[in-house]
């Protein structure tokens, strides 16, 4: 066919492309966390925990971010630099939520539930979290949930710092990835990992640290909580002041 000028108009600009592939990942995002309805209002919402859509984010691969967080998983799930882990294991957790997520909560490694269906924080310590995230008047939906290991421990057993070091790599490319405002570390494994410390959490929680852009705060893991209640009190205040650094309204009322 002739390549009229009519036909040359007609042809979206590079511009024009860019801003169609970003509403169309955008949408899919929407999709992904469960969004079925978009608001007709151009009002913005009042507690924004995504950020837009980055439209030219690349991570290590060159791949947009949504499409390198998927090569990272199937990576994962064939790991077996711990062997032990890998032999035990039903399948790896990778994690879970929205790659434009402005929080990460990262806790410390599958448990019984979490390696049965391949989703971190869905046993008792999980309603719990999932409790205290509904508190913060936030969703499960508009956080990203990982893991310091990918595998099960045996017996629940808390991480070895081999295991540690082996699965860094996989957190943090996640954590660059997804490239959060704030990461809420879910105790000690969790935030001596990030932070690479070895304080203990009864120091480390309440305080502000920052890794690459990020600003870190470490708290008390929910399993913790489901063995001593009283230190919930302690985690609501950790949450009140996560919630003001990140401009979303507080929560009224009792910790859950
Ligand atoms: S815990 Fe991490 S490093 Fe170890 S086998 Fe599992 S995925 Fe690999």
């Amino acid at each position: 066919m002739k390549d009229t000028e009519h036909q040359r108009q007609a042809v979206p600009e590079p511009t024009e492309r860019a801003s169609a592939k970003r509403l169309k990942q955008q949408l899919e995002s929407l999709l992904e966390a469960g969004v079925l309805d978009l608001p007709r209002s151009k009002k913005k919402q009042s507690a924004s925990v995504r950020r837009p859509q980055p439209a030219s984010k690349t991570g290590a691969s060159g791949k947009v971010s949504g499409q390198t967080l998927e090569v990272l998983q199937e990576e994962v799930a064939t790991c077996r630099r711990c062997e032990s882990l890998a032999c035990s294991r039903t399948q790896t957790v990778f994690g879970v939520g929205p790659t434009n997520a402005r929080l990460c909560l990262l806790g410390e490694a599958p448990g019984a539930d979490e390696d049965a269906c391949g989703i971190p924080f869905v046993g008792r310590a999980g309603q719990l979290l999932t409790k205290i995230i509904e508190a913060c008047t936030l969703s499960r939906d508009e956080i990203y949930i990982l893991n310091v290991l990918k595998c099960r421990p045996p017996e629940n057993r808390p991480p070895l710092p081999e295991e540690v070091a082996n699965c860094r790599s996989y957190f943090e490319q996640q954590l660059e990835i997804i490239s959060p405002e704030f990461i809420c570390c879910l105790g000690t494994t969790a935030s001596q990992a990030l932070l690479q410390t070895t304080e203990t959490i009864g120091l480390l929680r309440g305080r502000w640290f920052s890794h690459g852009s990020a600003q870190v705060l470490c708290t008390y893991h929910p399993s913790y909580l489901l063995r001593n209640p009283s230190a919930k009190r302690h985690v609501w205040d950790d949450m009140k002041l996560l919630l003001a650094r990140m401009g979303i309204p507080l929560a009224a009322g009792n910790p859950p």
